[in-house]
């Protein structure tokens, strides 16, 4: 395939970018990156009702966050009316395409009859010009719609790249209506034009467009445009096996990442829903931008898996820089409202407990009591603190007063109260991660309070004894 490859990703702004039209947008791009060609955003925004602002807003931070950038666009249908009208034009003085009179109400009872003869409801074509027909003469007051004239036999057929061949008889497709009585142009209409201006060579999109395919390869032909290749994703399921849907929680892709997920580990996870290369789970975007086609994306259904992501996304924090995870904490604390620079760096503490978090939410939670005016529930401390641990604690605070702020000699440190006041590890350890952060369990306690600082250690244990 040559350098000529341009693909598309065409969001409708009535929503978020969701989970499925994230993947479609990332197969779309990685194809076009794949091949060296373009990838195209396109905002078909014709649903004025609607479509909104910040619906536009959420797709384009979506993309964003996901580093999906387009070489070309946005590109707005809204503002391409001018161009529609004029094709439409061109079609209704070619021949190739009608003005309707038929009103509503007689569609209705053209619908009505043909039910009650056990007939497929469509339009049938009263108003479509033909050699030798007479037409009715137009009636007053009704303002026409326009049709385009589908093929009326053969079949209209394509090798689909993820479902093979498709073919549908002309005979099921009745005239479209390609603008309304206002004169705006449709949906299919605009797809088409859209898509032969663009100069589309692939179009990668979810397989609730199969039924729109035939209509318009038609279009695309009776324009005399190339008819770009499809590739129908099928859907995602949600964990339960159901279709996708806002009951699955996370339905904008930004709200993964106030869930905590990392834009990397997000990015792999869609890679793999519907798309394999052999048992490779974890790959960067590189190697998947190398590996991408289209004959590896599987025409079953994908089922979208939390406990994978979790996965993923814990793989991908462990790679990642502490100081970039710490500006993530550091932000996400401040959201909260919780003042980063009020406790100690963010950093090592990132470094100790990054190991332990599946997501940033999991990590900010852990990291959290370092910062906060900490009160420790009275029954967890009445469940750790009996009179020998007080004891105890107390001699270490007293150590701790005077020791060299570092591991080994923190260390060291609560050694020597363990053997003076003849106590296990534990037995002091833990009631001190209760008493410094409300937490039995937290990394090997040295590096805890080597990370939190002397200052604050001792003001906890005083004020905790
Ligand atoms: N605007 C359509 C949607 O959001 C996509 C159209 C297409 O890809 O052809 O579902």
């Amino acid at each position: 395939m040559s350098a000529s490859v341009r693909t598309r990703f065409a969001p409708s702004p009535t929503g978020y970018l969701h989970i499925g039209g994230a993947r479609t947008a990332l197969f779309s791009w990685a194809f076009a990156r794949h091949h060296g060609g373009q990838f195209i955003l396109r905002i078909e925004d014709t649903d004025v009702a609607r479509s909104t602002p910040e619906a536009v807003q959420a797709i384009l931070d979506g993309m964003k966050w996901l580093d999906l950038r387009h070489d070309e666009g946005p590109f707005y249908q809204m503002q391409r009316m001018d161009r529609y009208k004029q094709v439409i034009a061109h079609l209704l003085a070619d021949g190739l395409a009608y003005y309707c009179y038929t009103t509503p109400d007689e569609l209705d009872a053209l619908r009505e009859h043909q039910r009650a003869n056990n007939e497929k409801p469509r339009y049938d074509g009263r108003w479509r010009p033909a050699a030798g027909k007479t037409l009715p003469s137009p009636p007053s007051g009704v303002q026409p719609v326009v049709r385009f004239c589908n093929p009326l036999d053969g079949t209209v057929a394509w090798d689909d790249l993820v479902k093979g061949r498709i073919a549908i008889a002309n005979e099921e497709l009745d005239d479209l209506i390609i603008a309304r009585a206002d004169g705006t142009p449709t949906y299919n209409f605009c797809v088409c034009v859209d898509d032969w201006d663009m100069g589309i060579t692939h179009v990668i999109r979810g397989d609730d467009h199969v039924n729109n395919t035939p209509r318009q390869i038609n279009i695309l032909r009776a324009l005399g445009a190339t008819v770009p290749q499809y590739a129908h994703l099928s859907m995602i399921l949600g964990d339960d096996g159901q279709k996708l849907s806002k009951r699955h929680g996370a339905v904008s892709v930004t709200q993964y990442d106030d869930d905590g997920y990392l834009p990397e580990a997000v990015v792999n996870y869609l890679a793999r829903l519907g798309w394999s290369h052999g048992d490779d789970e974890i790959f960067s975007r590189e190697q998947f931008v190398q590996w991408f086609d289209l004959d590896h994306i599987t025409p079953s259904a994908a089922q979208f898996n939390t406990e994978k992501l979790r996965w993923l996304n814990a793989h991908y924090m462990k790679q990642a820089d502490n100081s970039r995870l710490a500006a993530e904490v550091a932000s996400r604390l401040a959201r909260r409202g919780v003042d980063p620079e009020s406790g100690p760096a963010v950093e090592p503490l990132v470094a100790l407990y990054k190991d332990r978090a599946s997501t940033l939410v999991e990590l900010t939670d852990a990291l959290e009591a370092f910062f906060i005016d900490l009160h420790v529930a009275p029954e967890l401390l009445a469940q750790h603190l009996n009179e020998p641990v007080r004891d105890a604690l107390g001699r270490l605070a007293t150590r701790l007063d005077s020791v060299v702020w570092e591991k080994a000699a923190l260390s060291a440190a609560i050694k020597d109260t363990c053997t003076e006041c003849g106590l296990k590890m534990p037995q002091v350890a833990i009631p001190l991660r209760v008493v410094l952060l409300g937490q039995p369990q937290t990394p090997s306690i040295d590096a805890v309070l080597e990370a939190f600082g002397q200052e604050r250690v001792l003001a906890r244990l005083k004020r905790a004894l």
